[in-house]
């Protein structure tokens, strides 16, 4: 059975809330411009899901309403037609989102009349594949949606989740909080909210290794109900010092990290669902996975991957945490000194990206794609010293990973659950381990394409994928 979900910028929400439900207690509508993420098969239940981003609302005027009172509303549909001209120009999907102040808290009768015309309508201009997704507001706020596909079908939605800073998990279906000794110390911590919120979670990890796996252990351990790891690596001697639940054996025998991961999540025992996928992101076998996603760590070394991740933030709102560590030996003065800067870094619209943080390098990440794409071609630039090869191993201690993989978390339950305050959110933190000390360090002044332009925020499926040509 397909499944649909929603995800909106929480100044879309407040917006919706405030043109809907108005102090004059009458209905109100407004139209609502959405992308769409269609995803063949959900990782963890194999069935194809849809996923609508609200990406504009216009609220409709007092002019165009007909008659309305606080139990109907009828609107002329001249602007519905103009916008679906827009719509199809730019790829995107039109609904509407209404609402009854006074209950009931479900689509009437007559909504499924007004929107089976309206859904015919989408049909008839922009074609087929023409959706018409519907979002209803009653007494406090949102209270249900779903989305057309013909005039005679619809799937309810099942969740709605905010982002940009504030991720707020709103649930359709109806059904009881289950209570969880493991998680009780949480609950009383962070409440019965957060643990509920983890438990429907689709969490990313990217990469496997020195961070990806200390950031495995802890949001299992908190509960996370649905786990998609991703990492093409196996285990090697060398990541016996920091690689959780890694044993000799595994590096003997060249076990994948992610068959690692795997068996130390289940071994829990905490009802953890997880998925592991041994390839690079960028491949297609990921894609679904990946945009199934409610919220995605970057524990990669690699930039490519990391400028993958970085559009798909903006592209799909999905929030992506991105960390990274860098340990350097240096001489001073006679003298051997280790520095060591951990990094995380939030993804999403109203924060900066990371290549304008220029914590991902465009250059490097072309050869890496080189590297992976044309390798005969990759050794005889690297002949030429036209790409600059992959270098010497850098240092590492689990310390400082686990320590960086710890800030990413913290990031999250930060968004979810307001420790440090409303005004506590860190976009960018980069904690200087030898000063014990940490930094928020700032962006470009001029955002780019991907982060600083409206356009693509929440716009979902593009052709290529992500615009990324390759
Ligand atoms: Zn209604
Ligand atoms: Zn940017």
């Amino acid at each position: 059975m397909m499944i649909a979900d929603l995800i909106l910028r929480e100044h879309h929400l407040s917006t919706l809330q405030a043109e809907l439900l108005r102090a004059d207690g009458k209905e109100h509508a407004a139209y609502v411009i959405f992308g769409i993420s269609r995803i063949g098969a959900d990782p963890f239940t194999h069935q194809p899901r849809l996923r609508v981003m609200v990406k504009d609302v216009f609220a409709v005027n007092d002019d165009e309403i007909k008659s309305s009172d606080h139990q109907h509303i009828s609107w002329s549909t001249e602007r519905f037609v103009q916008l679906l001209a827009r719509a199809e120009r730019e790829g995107l999907q039109l609904g509407i989102a209404h609402s009854h102040p006074a209950g009931p808290t479900h689509f009437s009768a007559q909504d499924d009349a007004n929107e089976a015309e309206l859904i015919r309508l989408s049909q008839n201009r922009n074609g087929a594949d023409a959706i018409l997704p519907s979002l209803l507001f009653a007494g406090e706020g949102f209270a249900a949606g779903r989305v057309w596909l013909s005039p005679t079908s619809f799937i309810n939605l099942g969740s709605a989740r905010t982002v940009s800073s504030s991720w707020r998990t709103i649930s359709f279906d109806q059904e009881g909080s289950v209570e969880n000794r493991a998680l009780a110390r949480q609950d009383l911590a962070l409440g019965p909210e957060f643990n509920q919120a983890m438990r429907h979670l689709r969490v990313g990890v990217v990469g496997a290794g020195g961070t990806g796996s200390p950031l495995l252990q802890q949001i299992a351990r908190m509960g996370a109900g649905y786990i998609a790891i991703f990492d093409p690596d196996y285990v090697e001697h060398s990541n016996l010092n920091r690689l959780y639940g890694a044993t000799m054996m595994d590096a003997d025998q060249g076990n994948k990290k992610v068959d690692v991961a795997r068996r130390e999540i289940d071994r829990m025992g905490l009802g953890t669902s997880v998925a592991t996928f041994d390839a690079w992101i960028g491949s297609p076998a990921c894609r679904d996975a990946l945009k199934s996603m409610d919220l995605i760590f970057g524990c990669t070394d690699d930039h490519d991957g990391r400028s993958l991740l970085n559009r798909l933030a903006y592209y799909y709102l999905i929030p992506v945490i991105d960390i990274g560590l860098a340990l350097r030996v240096t001489e001073r003065h006679g003298l051997t000194c280790l520095e060591a800067d951990g990094r995380a870094t939030v993804l999403e619209p109203g924060c900066a990206c990371l290549l304008c943080r220029r914590i991902v390098d465009a250059g490097v990440a072309a050869e890496e794609a080189l590297r992976r794409n044309d390798p005969v071609e990759y050794e005889r630039r690297k002949v030429e010293a036209y790409v600059r090869g992959e270098g010497n191993p850098s240092p590492a201690v689990i310390s400082f990973t686990t320590s960086v993989a710890t800030m990413a978390v913290e990031e999250m339950i930060q968004r979810m659950n307001r420790f440090r305050g409303v005004d506590g959110d860190i976009a960018n933190r980069v904690r200087k381990f030898n000063m014990a000390e940490d930094f928020r360090p700032g962006a470009k002044k001029e955002p780019c394409r991907v982060c600083g332009s409206d356009r693509v925020h929440g716009i979902g499926d593009v052709q290529p994928f992500l615009g990324r040509a390759g």
